[in-house]
């Protein structure tokens, strides 16, 4: 698709080849002020949903807002208008101009990717801003996705997660065994090496696959996104902490022809939007999923518990054996790796005397 054809508005093909692709300060295309755009945005999610759904919706309205109806953003939910799970192939060729989901759906093609979600037993939520934002990790990811022609932006986070909903009660090691588990990303990956079988679908499937005995565990989200799909409904044992992701980072992708057809302006304020909607969507998870648990609590068809510490240990250490071979096939994935574990070398020292530290303190 031709850079011209993802603005309206006269004049739109001219000066655009200004910006180089991977500058985000880049004086954008010489387009005039009054120039308006019509961009479309295809997401992972159900329509509506909880926190994702929620703070794509959000995304859109702020910049419709804030650039005074200059840049206005139709949103498709998963599978409206291309498949869930490949929204980014959607953005990278040009159907679309924007998208919204997880960087690690796409870790078939960039193993790397995986990254940019989240690792196992990796950074919580203020880690990965701050690598992101402060540690080389956004400058990193950009150079990663320039090939496919899009520019990442950290939009999102839904704050640790539940290890998942369960059907058969996870007692020791070898209950792992034979267990068929949607859990997408390495964190699927480990599991099958614990002796389960990884099962990828999408959000929407999810409680029927459940229900119908096609899986016997899943892992969606949180208390607040799984009410919202009824897995309370589907499965008795909801298993935490959520090992396998722990502050997984959500993505917005823009096709960089689009990207570079922007004024400055508008990029700024599509930047700054981003960042407002990373910081907005964990503050409504933190919320939202206190309120959702306090029902789950209340449910007596439901059992909340916590993985036993044997098991913990097996999955983190089948994670760093997953992660290291990770890193000895893939160039990008050795690379990243090493920003990601010489930031983790320092901050983790300083999360033990600062949020670790206040947190037992509390349960004092
Ligand atoms: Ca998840």
């Amino acid at each position: 698709m031709k850079r011209r054809q993802f603005v309206t508005g006269v004049a739109a093909a001219a000066g655009v080849a200004a910006c180089s692709q991977e500058s985000v300060e880049c004086a954008g295309g010489g387009s005039t002020a009054q120039q308006t755009f019509e961009w479309n945005l295809v997401t992972s999610w159900p329509p509506g949903l909880p926190g994702l759904g929620i703070g794509v919706e959000n995304l859109a309205s702020r910049i419709e807002k804030a650039s005074n109806g200059r840049l206005k953003i139709k949103i498709f939910a998963g599978g409206e208008l291309v498949p869930a799970l490949e929204v980014l192939d959607a953005v990278s060729r040009g159907t679309v101009q924007m998208g919204h989901d997880s960087a690690y759906y796409h870790r078939g093609k960039v193993p790397a990717a995986q990254y940019f979600t989240t690792v196992p037993f990796g950074q919580t939520v203020h880690e990965i801003n701050a690598w992101l934002y402060y540690g080389g990790g956004l400058e990193l990811w950009r150079e990663l996705y320039q090939p496919f022609n899009v520019i990442p932006f950290p939009a999102g986070n839904t704050g640790v997660q539940m290890a998942g909903w369960f059907n058969k009660e996870i007692n020791s090691v070898d209950d792992l065994k034979g267990l068929k588990m949607r859990i997408p990303g390495v964190g699927g990956e480990v599991m099958q090496r614990a002796g389960a079988s990884q099962i990828t679908v999408p959000a929407s499937e999810i409680f029927t696959a459940l229900q119908t005995g096609a899986i016997d565990a899943a892992e969606w989200v949180g208390p607040y996104n799984d009410i919202a799909l009824g897995l309370h409904k589907a499965a008795r044992y909801y298993y935490y902490p959520g090992w396998h992701e722990m502050g997984p980072m959500l993505q917005c992708t823009i096709n960089l022809d689009a990207w570079n057809s922007l004024p400055a302006d508008l990029q700024e304020i599509v930047s700054n939007v981003c960042q407002a909607i990373n910081v907005d969507m964990m503050a409504e998870y933190t919320w939202g999923n206190a309120v959702a648990l306090e029902q789950i609590r209340a449910n007596p068809n439901v059992e909340l518990r916590p993985l036993p510490d044997d098991v913990l240990r097996l999955l983190k250490k089948l994670s760093e054996e997953v992660i290291s071979d990770m890193a000895a096939k893939d160039e990008w994935a050795a690379r990243i790796k090493a920003s990601f574990d010489e930031f983790q070398r320092i901050v983790i020292p300083s999360q033990r005397i600062g949020e670790l530290a206040y947190m037992n303190a509390r349960e004092l």
